[in-house]
């Protein structure tokens, strides 16, 4: 029996550990905000970005969507994030792909205020995690762990295998998997023998976006699979790269999709934020405190 790994619980106790310090930061006057970037007409990305503002809402953090519709600019997007990135109301940034073709998102997730990066997006925030220095991971990547964890399944020195290197999901995915002790292989669209390279793992992370990719043959017995990918249907199913089927008795334990890593990715996000709104309270005060120590000497 393969046993079924959800993020429901887990992603209730962040949003109430998050709508926790949101009601005290409150107190004191900083409502947490948070403001969604989205450029684009995808059913599906609408759908999303609409479930992180109702869940927002419920945490008790202001949420904005910026629909800037699917014919904006690069320039029309980057003057935006930079703009929010000075907005003192707006303490968390996410910039939610996908975004219209030809967009140069590389210069985008630079223009994301580290401060505000609750997606860990921009390459600032990226070399900070690999630096192993205090910065947002990807609420995905860190959802992956935090599922581990809650589930009582460590990393150290178990061997890992992560399929997929994006930016905001395989490649921070394998460093928080190798600062955790594990030993780990990253698998992605030129490896040529991919069940070579997963079938051997303790843990094995797939976050690739093709539905059913990874089947019995690519998962040791036992094994622990976590299924980030989620490729919606157009009738509304969403899909894992995981065939939930043909890994059933093989894999010891598994993601499900929904369920799974989805939720908890976004209390992460949420969580980030009220952290981040904190961070930036606690900053404007040291700063207006230190005026106040100049003007007085
Ligand atoms: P995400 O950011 O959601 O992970 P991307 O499209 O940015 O999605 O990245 C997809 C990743 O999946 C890439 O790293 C790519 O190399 C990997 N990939 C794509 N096809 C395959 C495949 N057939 N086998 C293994 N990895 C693949």
């Amino acid at each position: 029996m393969t046993r079924s790994l959800g993020g429901a619980e887990l992603a209730t106790s962040i949003r109430n550990d998050a709508s926790v310090a949101a009601a005290a930061l409150s107190e004191i006057g900083v409502r947490p905000k948070l403001a969604v970037v989205q450029a684009t007409d995808d059913e599906s990305t609408a759908w999303y970005v609409r479930s992180i503002a109702s869940a927002a809402k419920r945490t008790g953090i202001l949420c904005d969507i910026v629909d800037l519709g699917a014919a904006a600019s690069t320039e029309q997007i980057r003057s935006t994030l930079v703009e929010l990135g000075h907005d003192p109301d707006v303490h968390g940034i996410i910039l939610q792909t996908p975004l219209p073709d030809g967009t140069d998102l590389d210069a985008l997730r630079e223009a994301i205020n580290p401060a505000k990066d609750v997606d860990g997006a921009n390459p600032v925030s990226l070399g900070r995690l690999v630096a192993r220095q205090p910065a947002f991971a990807p609420a995905t990547a860190q959802a992956v762990i935090a599922l581990l964890d809650h589930h009582g399944i460590s990393p150290h020195g178990r061997t890992a295998a992560v399929v997929g290197r994006s930016t905001v999901v395989g490649s921070p995915v394998a460093h928080l998997l190798v600062q955790r002790n594990a030993t780990v292989t990253v698998c992605h669209r030129h490896t040529t023998d991919l069940a070579a390279g997963t079938r051997d793992a303790d843990i094995l992370v797939v976050a690739v976006g093709i539905p059913g990719l990874i089947t019995a043959d690519h998962v040791a017995d036992g094994a622990v699979v976590i299924d980030v990918g989620t490729t919606a249907t157009a009738d509304g199913q969403l899909l894992g790269d995981v065939d939930a089927v043909a890994v059933d008795g093989r894999a010891g334990a598994l993601t499900p999709v929904p369920g799974g890593v989805g939720p908890v990715t976004t209390a992460l996000l949420l969580n980030h934020t009220v952290d981040a709104a904190g961070t930036q309270y606690a900053q404007t005060r040291s700063e207006s405190v230190l005026a106040g120590f100049r003007s007085s000497v």
